[in-house]
């Protein structure tokens, strides 16, 4: 009932272009015919009880039966797609059709069904238009590229998008073959390789739409469209011209290898079925697209990425629940951030970008000056981006409230303290915020390390207290760590939980254990990139080994990123519940005293200039103190970081740090970057076995590194041959 209730809200908001189409009594259709008085046949996807609008078989089939409807009908004069959603247009395919358990060639009957009804729509004698409104990717973009005519609205809620290579997957509806033949090869073999999704304006400027217009006039500027008659669009120069595609392609191929590593099937089938469609006809090509989207949904890789899909849909949506949940808990619509550093600063700009006022707050008058000019960058950026306008990002910037003097907080909703890390400074600072806000004002820390519960223990209710554990930086990673102490209200908790959703952030619910849950599992992993650099091995073999595993970042620049201050620092706090399996190397207290910081001093293990390029510091090759590790290879290397990591992270789990094995492969990829064709820690430990890695592991351990000694939970899955996921 709630669900529905929300979704009649939703609907009530539609804007008023969407025509008002009643279904035939009984029937749940997921498209509606409606005829104009000009002959214009309008098509409207509706899917009955969802936010979302998606392809899926019977929606497929419907599309159909209108197809052969418009076909027969001579009086019609023109066709127009649009949405009721109000924030979809279409969202793509089933995915839940493309996983492995779907049989092979249920996949491929699905492909070709809907690439053949798309097709019928380019075979139209009547002009036809997509009037997008919200998202349209995948599958909903594909359609729109089958018309005669895209048009778009010009607000933020659409946005267009092919992120098929971003789930290994690759755009099997028409999408390799047509924009191509649409915007011209390299720009859309950037687009689609990047598996990238664009704001409207971003669309405009790329020619993935033709115009744009306000939402309340996209029906009115579809209908004026199709008075202009079938377009005449000349072929792009490269089609059916093999020495063109010859000479653009020839070195990309060799890019793309690199970049890759050979992880990402779905980018190289992607980059083939374009180069090789574009010289064919249309037909030919789709069958190109078809043939390489079956290879791809049988590759690990293509089965991990969906699942991450499916895991980030999953923390949309999970709910906290409260023992005795009032009817509706109080929204976070006032805001505070204490502290106007890299993160708080960064926190107060992605919170007034969601339309929340925001006061940001900072002992040092200078440090709110420099917050506030960051967030103006950042607010341009996205203006040159195309995410914001002009007026948005004004708008978004107005919405925050710089404060160098205390202010009272009792109308805020949710404080977020990110002042130094510094327990006796974050115990005051928490002293006062109790005494400053209001009896409902949930009191949240961004600390990276420090105990919840200890903060929590300077107020008078800790029960409002815990940790909202933002990742650097902000307006790009997704994930938040929301940590629940032992004080922690269930209300709070899901209040919090809500908020992070509701921001636009997917949110990892973890226990008030030291070092939460990503930044414990990576921590030993750097700590001996650390140990290994110490005993010999080389900076850049043990960083290209790492990303040769499939990390975005090799460990030591990591380290520089992070700071190694700061790394220090956090190992340090770690070192103590972690006895015996963080052995910190002298390396980085050495460095850390020496001024050596990393990116943020101008040298760490590399050295950084303006020129942005990046090489090895001679200085720190002078604290290596024995070549142990020097003859390591890149293999072993591999295998000796990334065992620490898998062995913590079956540590959180039996400690229950988090609810399920999914929460530790989720937070991992999202938080860390965790080779996300790999599918997890634990996910990448189920593949190769506990039996080999408790092995190998033994052996280290054996030989006197006891940071390897594995976990006992390892032991016995190697034992009884049990698996993290028994249903994979
Ligand atoms: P930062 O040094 O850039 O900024 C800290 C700010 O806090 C400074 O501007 C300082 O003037 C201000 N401050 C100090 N005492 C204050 C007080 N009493 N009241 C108000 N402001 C005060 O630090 P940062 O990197 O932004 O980190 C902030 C917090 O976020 C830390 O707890 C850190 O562990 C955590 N964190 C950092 C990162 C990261 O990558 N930098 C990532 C996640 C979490």
């Amino acid at each position: 009932m709630k669900a529905m209730a929300n979704i009649e809200e939703k609907s009530s908001q539609m804007p008023e272009f969407v025509p008002q189409v009643v279904p035939a009594a009984g029937q749940q259709r997921n498209l509606h015919r409606s005829m104009r008085e000009d002959g214009i046949c309008v098509l409207t996807f509706d899917r009955p009880g969802s936010m979302a609008n998606i392809f899926d078989h019977a929606t497929l089939e419907e599309l159909q039966q209108e197809l052969d409807f418009i076909s027969n009908a001579p009086d019609i004069k023109g066709l127009i797609l649009i949405s009721a959603k109000p924030t979809i247009f279409i969202a793509g395919a089933d995915l839940r059709r493309m996983t492995g358990s779907t049989p092979l060639a249920e996949i491929r009957e699905l492909l070709t069904f809907g690439q053949a009804q798309i097709h019928r729509l380019t075979q139209l004698p009547i002009p036809t238009v997509a009037a997008i409104h919200g998202v349209a990717v995948g599958g909903g973009y594909e359609i729109a590229l089958a018309c005669d005519y895209r048009l778009a609205a010009s607000d933020s809620v659409t946005k267009i998008g092919l992120p098929e290579t971003n789930i290994g997957l690759l755009p099997a509806w028409g999408g390799a073959t047509r924009l191509p033949r649409l915007i011209g090869l390299p720009k859309a073999l950037d687009f689609i390789l990047a598996g990238k999704t664009v704001s409207a304006r971003g669309a405009l400027k790329l020619g993935l739409v033709d115009e744009l217009v306000p939402a309340e006039r996209l029906i009115r500027a579809a209908v004026q469209k199709t008075s202009q008659g079938k377009p005449h669009r000349p072929s792009h120069l490269m089609v059916n011209n093999p020495l063109a595609v010859a000479v653009i392609t020839s070195s990309l191929r060799r890019k793309l290898l690199r970049k890759t590593r050979g992880h990402y099937p779905a980018v190289l089938k992607a980059f083939e079925v374009m180069t090789r469609g574009i010289t064919k006809a249309v037909p030919a090509s789709l069958t190109l697209e078809r043939e390489g989207i079956l290879e791809l949904v049988q590759t690990d890789a293509c089965r991990n990425l969906i699942r991450t899909f499916f895991l980030q849909e999953r923390a949309k949506k999970i709910v906290v629940e409260a023992p005795a949940p009032r009817l509706e808990p109080k929204p976070v619509t006032h805001t505070a951030v204490i502290g106007a550093g890299i993160m708080g600063a960064g926190i107060a700009q992605w919170l007034s970008a969601r339309g929340l006022p925001v006061i940001l707050r900072d002992i040092n008058i200078e440090q709110v000056g420099k917050g506030m000019a960051g967030i103006a960058r950042l607010y341009q950026d996205g203006v040159q981006r195309h995410i914001f306008t002009q007026r948005e990002a004004r708008d978004g910037f107005d919405r925050i409230y710089p404060a160098p003097m205390e202010v009272p907080l009792h109308h805020v909703d949710l404080v977020i303290e990110a002042a130094v890390e510094n327990l006796d400074l974050k115990k005051k600072i928490f002293q006062r915020l109790d005494e400053l806000s209001g009896e409902e004002t949930i009191l949240a820390t961004n600390t990276s390390a420090l105990p919840i519960s200890e903060l929590a223990s300077s107020t008078r209710h800790p029960e409002r207290v815990l940790g909202l554990h933002f990742f650097n930086p902000v307006h790009r990673m997704q994930l938040v760590e929301v940590i629940a102490a032992r004080e922690t209200a269930p209300d709070a908790l899901s209040r919090a939980v809500r908020f992070v959703q509701k921001i636009g952030k997917l949110p990892v619910v973890v226990k008030d254990r030291p070092g939460f849950l990503v930044n414990r599992i990576l921590m030993p992993y750097l700590i001996e990139a650390g140990n290994l650099f110490e005993h010999g091995a080389g900076l850049e073999h043990l960083d290209e080994a790492m990303l040769d595993f499939g990390m975005p970042m090799g460990p030591m620049r990591l380290l520089d990123e992070v700071g190694l201050d700061v790394a220090l620092h956090v190992a340090q706090t770690l070192s103590l519940p972690f006895a015996g399996r963080l052995q910190i190397p002298s390396t980085l207290s050495q460095m850390s005293r020496a001024g050596l910081l990393g990116r943020k001093s101008g040298q760490g293990f590399y050295l950084y200039d303006q020129s942005k390029k990046t090489r090895p510091n001679p200085q720190a090759l002078g604290y290596v103190q024995s070549r142990t590790a020097g003859n390591l290879t890149p293999e072993d290397l591999q295998e000796r970081m990334y065992f620490l990591m898998l062995n913590e992270a079956a540590r959180c789990l039996d400690e229950q740090v988090v609810g399920a094995p999914e929460d530790i492969d989720f937070a991992m990829i999202m938080g860390a970057g965790f080779a996300p064709f790999r599918g997890g820690p634990l996910r990448y430990a189920d593949s190769l076995g506990a039996k080999k890695i408790v092995g190998a592991m033994q052996i280290l351990a054996d030989g006197g590194a006891t940071q390897y000694a594995p976990y006992p939970l390892l032991q016995c899955m190697a034992a009884d041959g049990t698996k993290f996921y028994p249903n994979p």
